[in-house]
């Protein structure tokens, strides 16, 4: 197939692309601006609009659970291309113990069934890439220094990040074979949390190391480049990663909305799931509240909803098909009560 063929012929705009990423992702709309603009670029380039323009490649940086997975997932299903999802830490540069890079495209040419040419449009999801950040020990002086990061996994994330044609294994056992794979239109979305970066720029912000400015520069944006190089990443690897963007933590009120307000929100799945047992379920403002402050306690973002309303609905669900008929309201009262026998026991 020509790469003609391969266009993309109705490009969707990025307003449109933020008013699809709006139905599953709660806040974050600075995030979800800048991925939109990065996307319709990238399409842009596949297209052959923009010839000799560099890739968009994207690198989130927030808390965990602040829905830095979900958006890139979202972003590749708006864009209707294949996505799959790679921990950097699982990798190492060539002839070390670990995985070689190029794996995370046999895992995307799977995600297509082996359909190389869209797997050459689709999108990699990075996460955990400031594991990678060059960390040394010894002394420059003595000339005893070691590497114990990831810089030399960084290294061999340059290539494919730009323009590699990699050799990939494709299928299993006998229908076994190697493809190449161009990784020029392949979309990367690196994630990490820079959790000890936002530390030491938090501690420099009050005590007042913002140039002598005000801090309302720092406020707006926390993280440079240069911040990025002094934390271990290599400036070649930043250079293939243009766009920068950062998430916010979720605060209270957009834990509770998570509950409720995605297409495919937790509260919706489990009043479905009791509704097939005839179980009306009604959770409570207040309920939703106490699930999201507990939420809010056990700093991990959106990540523990779902495991505090499984606590809070377990009794229900092994109950439910004996309670046909009935309507359930849970309260505040009732959340804490169930949340405190589960951790008494
Ligand atoms: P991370 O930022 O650690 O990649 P994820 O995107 O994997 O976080 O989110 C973990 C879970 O929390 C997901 O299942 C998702 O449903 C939920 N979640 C996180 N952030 C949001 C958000 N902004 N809006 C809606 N759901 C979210």
């Amino acid at each position: 197939m020509g790469r003609a063929k391969l266009s993309i012929s109705v490009l969707i705009t990025p307003r449109e692309i933020v008013a699809r990423l709006d139905e599953y992702v709660i806040g974050q709309t600075a995030a979800k601006r800048a991925l939109a603009i990065a996307a319709y670029a990238h399409m842009r380039r596949i297209r052959g609009d923009l010839k000799g323009q560099k890739k968009s490649n994207v690198l989130l940086i927030g808390p965990t659970g602040s829905g830095k997975t979900l958006l890139a997932k979202h972003l590749a299903d708006v864009m209707d291309v294949p996505f799959s999802t790679a921990d950097a830490t699982e990798y190492t540069a060539a002839g070390y113990y670990g995985k070689d890079v190029e794996l995370m495209l046999s895992d995307l040419l799977k995600a297509c069934e082996d359909d190389s040419e869209r797997a050459g449009r689709g999108m990699i999801f990075l996460d955990e890439i400031d594991k990678l950040a060059r960390k040394s020990i010894g002394d420059y002086k003595t000339g005893s220094v070691r590497d114990i990061g990831g810089e030399g996994t960084q290294q061999a994330l340059l290539k494919l990040f730009d323009d590699k044609d990699a050799s990939v294994q494709e299928g299993d056992g006998f229908s076994k074979k190697t493809v190449v794979l161009h990784t020029k239109d392949i979309l990367f979305i690196c994630a990490g949390t820079f959790t000890d970066l936002y530390g030491d720029l938090e501690a420099r912000r009050l005590i007042g190391f913002s140039d002598g400015k005000t801090d309302s520069r720092a406020k707006r944006r926390l993280i440079e480049t240069k911040d990025l190089v002094s934390y271990g990443m290599l400036p070649e690897l930043l250079g293939r990663i243009p766009v920068v963007v950062e998430l916010k933590p979720l605060d209270l009120h957009d834990l509770e909305r998570v509950l409720t307000e995605p297409a495919d929100s937790i509260t919706k799945e489990f009043t479905d799931r009791l509704a097939a047992d005839e179980v009306e379920l009604i959770i409570q403002k207040n309920a939703l509240q106490e699930i999201a402050r507990h939420a809010m306690n056990r700093n991990t973002g959106a990540r523990g909803l779902r495991a505090i309303m499984e606590h809070v609905c377990a009794d229900l669900f092994f109950e439910a098909p004996e309670r046909k008929g009935d309507k359930i309201k849970i309260n505040a009262a009732y959340v804490r009560a169930r949340l405190a026998s589960f951790s008494n026991r």
